[in-house]
């Protein structure tokens, strides 16, 4: 069993959501690729998926076991517990990475200094805009700055 880096997977998209699938639960291939259209709104080609899988049962993140859908049997593939830690860590490093993309583009609530992904409340005082998360800490750093005058 070789083991397989997260560097590897954070490179391709794809590869990366089929695991966010997988790790919502067990699925059969056909399943993946028909939640990725509906989730990504594009297409995964299962020349991609089908070999994905198979590397990655190889490498024991993955099992299979057969199931009769209907007339026929398909493979409804699960994470091992391997599978299921390498994602963990896999999204975790995402969600830093995604973080720090976005990090630039935060302000910070003059107020409490939290971070202020989006909107929040704006208020231009002595003619410049201040950002607060909300409008009651802006109303509380009104207050406390008048209370200083
Ligand atoms: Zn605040």
């Amino acid at each position: 069993m070789i083991p397989m880096s997260v560097d590897e997977f954070i490179s391709d998209f794809s590869r990366f959501y089929i695991l966010t699938l997988l790790y919502e639960g067990p699925c059969h291939g056909y399943s993946i690729i028909t939640r990725f259209k509906r989730r990504i709104g594009k297409e995964v080609s299962p020349s991609l998926v089908y070999p994905f899988l198979q590397q990655l049962e190889q490498k024991g993140l993955v099992e299979h076991t057969v199931k009769p859908v209907g007339e026929k049997e398909r493979k409804v593939f699960e994470l091992t517990i391997e599978g299921r830690e390498l994602c963990t860590r896999l999204f975790k490093r995402f969600a830093n990475i995604i973080s720090i993309a976005i990090e630039p583009s935060l302000e910070v609530c003059a107020h409490c200094a939290c971070k202020v992904y989006e909107g929040g409340h704006i208020e231009v005082m002595g003619g410049k805009e201040t950002t607060f998360c909300c409008k009651h800490c802006a109303e509380s750093y009104k207050r406390e700055k008048m209370s200083h005058v």
